[in-house]
């Protein structure tokens, strides 16, 4: 047994903190009781660490990533990097998510997540754990087509993305994707901002479509992620089953009801927007990309807001994938700016960053630190109650109870 005890301590649960707090996690990595100090002894034997004048909160979870090792947004260089050089970048970048606090990701998008996974399960490349969709499936023409590269380049895929193209191509695709274990589908119902000669607005796939691969999806308990942007493509991605919508830059009325009803997660990723109108003309992102962000940008913080004031739970992801303009390790971004432009309590967007981006994940016991869930947790420089740009004081990441960088 081990005993970590700090001033604050957040579960993720509760709206208040446990002043003088404590964990005691169990060998196998578990929690096996947390609260005031006063009444929790420390059993005999235990170790006991102590983190004077910091807060423990639950292991940051990112509810969309890309785990490709990528070094630029201009999406055509992709194509050419060989993929051992994209998974040894991408391992990399696992470590920074680690040392910034994050336990658990989702990798929406990536030809070497499966192969991460496997490797922070097994203990040979500290991270977090990675949860992946594999290579996210698009119609031909869509978000994840390379539009400026010939046909005959991305018939096969590029390293983020396959193709397929009506129901029967749709089903034989997300069985594929089955067949390798990912942890969910990830699918594209609208086009996007960092895709050439489509827009945030045009809807992607058809009702068939999308349904051959959510019921594929459903019949494995799989969840399927749907990047979805303008207002048709998201209603038809609820409609038709998925759980997660992705982006979500204009939700109206039937969205916000859509997402409701189906009980849905809404991950607007604000992050990665935030960096490319703010600063995207000076690390290459095409000037097509800049123009569609920054068209978007208003109806998308009003989305979220009403999102929020609709109580949709909002989860923390960033899409943030390792170029400098959106690199892995700034990932608790998204928390500061559903503070400052989404207006969160603190708590409440540390609860987007832990419990319920934990609910786009397919196990129940991480996300929160209660007894019998993971001990994964972050140990933060001050107060993220008080100040929230805390989220990026960190001093230790653990993972089972167990620091993840030495
Ligand atoms: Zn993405």
């Amino acid at each position: 047994m081990r005993v970590f005890d700090a001033p604050r301590v957040v579960d993720g649960r509760r709206d208040d903190v446990v002043q003088d707090g404590r964990i005691v996690v169990a060998d196998d990595g578990t929690v096996e009781a947390i609260g005031d100090r006063e009444e929790l002894d420390v059993p005999s034997g235990a170790e006991r660490v102590e983190f004077p004048g910091r807060t423990i909160v639950p292991g940051f979870v990112d509810a969309h990533v890309h785990l490709q090792g990528a070094r630029t947004l201009d999406v055509e260089q992709w194509m050419t990097v060989p993929e051992s050089l994209a998974a040894a970048r991408a391992t990399a970048d696992l470590r920074s998510l680690a040392a910034a606090g994050f336990t658990s990701v989702r990798d929406l998008g990536s030809s070497v997540g499966l192969g991460l996974r496997e490797a922070v399960a097994t203990d040979e490349v500290p991270g977090p754990r990675v949860f992946t969709s594999g290579r996210a499936i698009s119609q031909t023409g869509g978000h994840g087509d390379v539009h400026g590269a010939p046909y005959e380049r991305v018939a096969d895929g590029t390293p983020l993305s396959t193709l397929a193209d009506g129901a029967d191509d749709c089903r034989l695709e997300a069985r594929k994707r089955i067949r390798t274990g990912v942890d969910c589908l990830k699918i594209m119902t609208t086009g996007g901002v960092l895709s050439e000669r489509d827009t945030p607005d045009v809807r992607q796939f058809t009702d068939d479509e999308i349904r051959a691969m959510t019921r594929e999806a459903d019949r494995v308990g799989v969840d399927v992620a749907a990047h979805a942007q303008g207002t048709a493509g998201i209603v038809a991605a609820l409609e038709n089953g998925v759980s997660t919508i992705e982006h979500g830059f204009s939700l109206d009325d039937r969205c916000l009801e859509l997402l409701s009803a189906r009980d849905a997660t809404f991950v607007p990723t604000l992050a990665i927007m935030h960096r490319i109108t703010e600063n995207g003309d000076d690390f290459g992102v095409p000037e097509w990309g800049l123009r569609k962000s920054q068209d978007a940008r208003e109806a998308h913080l009003e989305s979220v807001r009403r999102a929020y004031d609709a109580d949709v739970p909002i989860a923390a992801g960033t899409d943030f994938m390792g170029p400098d303009l959106v690199p892995h390790g700034e990932n608790a971004l998204e928390m500061e700016l559903f503070v400052s432009e989404v207006g969160m309590s603190e708590m409440e967007a540390l609860q987007a960053g832990t419990r319920v981006a934990a609910r786009t994940l397919p196990r129940d016991d991480v996300g929160t630190l209660a007894p019998g869930n993971r001990a994964d947790f972050a140990v933060l420089d001050g107060d993220p109650l008080a100040d929230i740009t805390t989220v990026r004081d960190v001093h230790q990441t653990y993972v089972d109870g167990r620091r993840v960088l030495a």
